[in-house]
């Protein structure tokens, strides 16, 4: 009986039967060769008996004998070879295909899935574990087939030599059986512990090198050393029962074996003796024991791979079955094929938005004309971000209560929905790579005039000129490190490459001061003509020239409308802008 953890693996192992088919005939040709090695030493101990008996000599047969000893294990040998790389070539290629769908399928997830999941965990599996079911296709399937073929063929033989004596070798065979049944469960349970402490000490890791600045600020060095050492330690107390297991599994079935030679020699010797078995049957019987030795052996590797392989493939399995939570629906029918593009008219509509039963926004109506700019202010954890993160759904609202163009959003394809959406995220993430690279991020065939203009707009042209070698300059861990504000420039020309119809900027420049953020802004108004703008910020001096402002307070709308109309209305915004007007003053001081 095969664990269910192994379904998805059946698919994969059916792409590659040929291959399958070919290494087990090389498995039977091996062991069915490897199996006459005790009847040539069977016959030869029969002539030999003879010659002594009949005083002849025997020179000439005990030299092809000893040739044909030397061609089954020549034979033998090429085959095994043949299995080894076939069977474990197989493995391997299974596992490219399985960490290549792996990722593919993390690609699908949506960014919520990233926002629960350490990453740190996903690696482990991504790795520690696909090396485990590796090894479970590869050499476990290898060796037990080995296994299996040269038990059957052994028994075969043994059974003609003596029924009786193979009663006696395969005593012990419902203690082995219970011992294996044993130890499986036994490391299957373990290894999953061990396995899920692999993730912790992977996440913490990854979470110590991404967080590295705040460590250091903090002068968290020890403490976190001394954090790691402790989840190592753990680590370390959760294998080394399995060691001790698998150090006890070895000696178990190697004793059990041990006493079935014991059993064979002392009841056949004395059948032997009883001359109820000849010498050579004898020798040859106990030749197919020695030769057990090995597989049997083998069998104690496999339980321990197989059950590594089906506890890793489980947890591989746990991230294979996610499914993404933001996909096209039937209703997306307005696709890049049939649509020429947005016009760029946002609404929200009754909107209310709950983070898992949490409520976040509440009755937000809202309509931004196609080509005008929309500002939202409001405190932290006002619902901003959530906001404007359900136009390009990155999280969905309830069906109907967004709507571009009129038309809601889930109505767009996923793909025709963000190609129309420059959406710029608070924290700005650039890739290991060049800038020109960043910056085309979202234009594969971007030409360098395109890459120029974009960076132009985004006002980082000039920053980038000074850079080593332009545009060529590579960023982050493998190169130059940029300002703050450079980075979220960097991601603005990003964002504008692909033209879209609609931009949005969450709090995007919050790291240039007031006075750059002014200048970049009026630029990209100028880029961003006829094009609808939504952009978060906390200063007033940078949303006052929006076409509409909204103010956001716990979730709800409480202002919407211009400068002027808002200055008129004397709430909150008219206090935001005091504020800051009273902070530029003493700034000025
Ligand atoms: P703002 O952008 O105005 O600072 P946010 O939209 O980021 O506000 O957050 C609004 C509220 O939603 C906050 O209370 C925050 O804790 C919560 N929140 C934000 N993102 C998530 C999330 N992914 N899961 C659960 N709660 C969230």
């Amino acid at each position: 009986m095969l664990p269910k953890s192994l379904r998805p693996l059946f698919p994969y192992m059916k792409k590659y039967r040929g291959s399958f088919a070919v290494g087990t005939l090389c498995v039977f040709l091996n062991n069915g060769i490897w199996i006459l090695f005790p009847q040539v030493v069977r016959r030869a101990i029969g002539d030999l008996t003879d010659s002594i008996a009949h005083h002849r000599a025997l020179t000439h047969q005990l030299i092809s004998y000893a040739m044909l000893l030397l061609v089954v294990a020549c034979g033998r040998g090429i085959f095994q070879f043949l299995t080894r790389w076939i069977l474990i070539g197989v493995s391997r290629e299974i596992e490219f295909d399985l960490r290549n769908d792996f990722f593919r399928h993390l690609e699908s997830l949506s960014y919520s899935y990233y926002q629960r999941t350490r990453t740190g965990d996903i690696m482990a599996r991504a790795t520690n574990d696909l090396n485990a079911v590796r090894m479970l296709l590869g050499p476990a399937i290898m060796y037990s087939a080995n296994t299996v073929v040269f038990t059957a063929g052994a028994l075969a033989f043994m059974l003609s030599i003596s029924p009786r004596l193979t009663l006696y070798a395969f005593l012990p065979l419902p203690i082995v059986s219970i011992t294996i049944q044993y130890f499986g469960k036994q490391i299957h349970e373990r290894f999953e512990k061990i396995q899920e402490m692999f993730s912790e000490i992977s996440a913490r890791a990854q979470e110590n090198f991404s967080g590295a600045r705040v460590i250091r600020a903090y002068v968290q060095e020890d403490p976190e050393t001394a954090g790691f050492e402790a989840a190592n330690r753990e680590y370390i107390a959760r294998s080394l029962p399995l060691v001790r297991l698998m150090g006890m599994l070895w000696p178990s079935l190697e004793a059990m074996l041990g006493f079935a030679i014991v059993l064979v020699l002392w009841l056949g010797g004395r059948e032997v003796l009883q001359g109820r078995i000849k010498v050579e049957d004898f020798v040859a019987f106990n030749l197919y024991m020695v030769q057990l030795t090995f597989p049997i052996i083998a069998l104690g590797w496999v339980i321990n791979i197989f059950q590594r392989g089906t506890a890793s493939m489980a947890r591989i399995n746990e991230i294979l079955v996610e499914r993404p939570e933001i996909a096209d629906g039937v209703e997306a029918t307005i696709t890049s094929a049939n649509a020429a593009g947005l016009e760029g008219e946002i609404e929200f509509r009754n909107l209310n938005f709950a983070y898992n039963g949490k409520p976040v926004l509440h009755d937000v109506n809202l309509r931004i004309p196609a080509g005008s700019s929309l500002a939202i202010v409001g405190p932290t954890g006002s619902g901003k971000t959530t906001l404007v993160s359900l136009i390009p759904r990155i999280y969905d609202a309830a069906p109907g209560s967004v709507l571009i163009d009129g038309r809601p959003v889930r109505e767009y394809s996923l793909e025709l929905l963000r190609a129309n959406i420059g959406f710029i995220p608070q924290e700005t993430f650039l890739f290991s790579e060049s800038v020109r690279e960043n910056i085309a991020f979202g234009k594969a065939d971007a030409s360098d005039a395109e890459v120029r203009s974009a960076a132009e707009a985004a006002s980082i042209a000039e920053d980038i000129e000074g850079f080593p070698e332009k545009y060529r300059t590579l960023v982050g861990e493998r190169g130059i490190t940029l300002s703050g504000g450079q980075k979220q420039r960097t991601a603005i020309a990003r964002a504008i490459i692909r033209n879209p119809r609609i931009l949005v900027l969450d709090d995007a420049l919050s790291s240039v001061d007031t006075h750059t953020e002014d200048k970049i802004l009026n630029h990209l108004r100028e880029v961003m003509q006829g094009r609808t703008t939504i952009f978060i910020s906390h200063r007033v001096s940078t949303v006052r020239n929006a076409d509409m402002i909204a103010v956001l307070h716990t979730g709800r709308v409480v202002e919407l409308g211009t400068h002027a109309e808002l200055i008129e209305r004397n709430g909150y915004y008219t206090d935001l802008y005091n504020k800051q007007l009273l902070e530029e003053e003493l700034a000025e001081v």
